[in-house]
């Protein structure tokens, strides 16, 4: 079994390992739901905390590869109203992700570079 887990950090803010990928503090200690999510673990704070907790994608209630499509689009600088027509999702729904997302620029860095958080349509000049 193949477990990546370098885009994962803790996600406990007291933990000194906390935001911080590839420290090799992460296990999975067991999986969830229908869908058999990953608990992980650190071993740093001994703090549990699921896979999709921290990213965009968590707590969200599209499927998995729009969600993605969603970010991808925004990410290549598709504005909402694009993103919405193509990857065929409500704008709202658009707008909710691109502000998830938006707050987590940083942690996401590495993946969405290039991402910028979504301006009001065409209010930029
Ligand atoms: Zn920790």
């Amino acid at each position: 079994m193949n477990d990546d887990l370098s885009h994962f950090c803790c996600q406990n803010p007291h933990c000194p390992n906390h935001g911080q990928r590839g420290k090799g503090n992460l296990t999975v200690c067991g999986h969830y739901g229908k869908q058999q999510r990953r608990l992980l673990y650190c071993k740093t704070c001994k703090a549990r905390f699921s896979e999709r907790k921290g990213t965009p994608l968590f707590d969200s209630r599209l499927p998995d590869d729009k969600a993605q499509a969603v970010l991808a689009h925004l990410a290549d600088g598709c504005g909402v109203r694009q993103t919405s027509r193509l990857v065929g999702v409500g704008k709202n729904t658009v707008v909710r992700y691109s502000l998830r997302a938006g707050a987590h620029a940083r942690q996401l860095h590495d993946e969405l570079v290039g991402f910028s958080p979504l301006d009001p349509e065409g209010a930029t000049g």
